[in-house]
């Protein structure tokens, strides 16, 4: 095998990026390997060691390690040292790089679907890793207002601290402007397996929503952006995320890697299919 890469998470049953990969790698016919290391660590800087060791050049990280590699890392890139998390990892002589390719992701994906936060009061729901990385997109891309709601008001605090904004828990959703909202949906309420699932949010404030972004991807799309799309609220899932997160992953391992529309658009198509299978 010419190149090794892979994804460090625990567990990773749920994720795509190891077929998303290696479909690509299969189109460019790039003898590249990507695989999934799904390790249960308490000892994370013995777990990169080893993996470097065994070849790898470059690795996504996923739940629970995004925070958890960083102590581990020679440098990170601007938006993952303000995010404060890291998904994609290369590996260099000085160590390992940190990046955040999911705040790239979620740009590329709002750009490819015509949604843009600009001048807009944007609602984010959640306030953990996924939160950040919106809020951070949202903030530089120009937005009105920013905000937090959450479960737990000390997390949406700590959002609004780093990224500027107004911090909300359930209890006191009547105080939130009586405004429309471009939302981000960051929690990981109505995930598979639980996809009945919703946030306890009022019927009111849906309507007041004029877009609406969540960020899960299985199932696609959730009870929550179907009981949008029933308003005519346009609404996007988190596929396009997650597909644009794992090219960025690709330019920074490899910048010179060309990956042509074609396959480009085959590795989607197989990747809407495979997860729906
Ligand atoms: P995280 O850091 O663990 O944050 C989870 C968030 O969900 C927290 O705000 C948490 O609230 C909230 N939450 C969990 N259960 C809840 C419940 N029962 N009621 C209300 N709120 C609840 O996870 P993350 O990394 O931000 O990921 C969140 C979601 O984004 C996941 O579904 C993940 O798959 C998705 N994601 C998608 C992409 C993509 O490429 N499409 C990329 C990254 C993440 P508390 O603070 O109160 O616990």
């Amino acid at each position: 095998m010419k190149d090794k890469y892979g994804i460090l998470g625990y567990p990773l049953g749920h994720s795509l990026s190891p077929y998303m990969h290696s479909r690509y790698n299969f189109y460019l016919n790039n003898g590249s390997g990507y695989d999934a290391y799904e390790i249960a660590s308490d000892d994370l800087e013995s777990s990169l060691k080893e993996l470097h060791t065994a070849g790898v050049k470059g690795l996504n990280v996923t739940i629970p390690y995004k925070q958890a590699v960083i102590p581990y890392l020679s440098s990170m890139d601007e938006s993952a040292a303000i995010v404060g998390a890291v998904n994609t990892l290369k590996y260099t002589a000085e160590g390992y790089i940190g990046y955040n390719t999911d705040v790239t992701g979620l740009r590329n994906c709002l750009i490819k679907n015509g949604l843009e936060p600009k001048g807009r009061n944007v609602l984010i729901l959640g306030a953990g890793g996924a939160a950040r990385a919106a809020a951070y997109v949202a903030v530089r891309s120009g937005c009105k207002s920013l905000y937090i709601l959450n479960r737990t008001l000390e997390k949406a605090e700590a959002v609004c601290r780093d990224f500027g904004g107004s911090s909300y828990d359930y209890s006191c959703l009547n105080t939130l402007p009586d405004t429309s909202f471009f939302v981000f949906q960051t929690t990981s309420v109505g995930m598979y397996p639980h996809i009945e699932d919703m946030l306890p949010l009022p019927d009111e404030m849906l309507n007041r929503f004029e877009a609406a972004v969540d960020l899960i991807y299985n199932p696609m799309p959730t009870r929550f952006l179907e009981k949008l799309s029933q308003r005519g609220i346009k609404t996007v899932t988190g596929f396009d995320m997650l597909i644009e997160q794992g090219l960025a992953s690709r330019s920074i391992w490899n910048p010179e890697e060309k990956i042509s529309d074609d396959i480009k658009r085959k590795v989607y198509d197989e990747c809407v299919r495979y997860s729906r299978s």
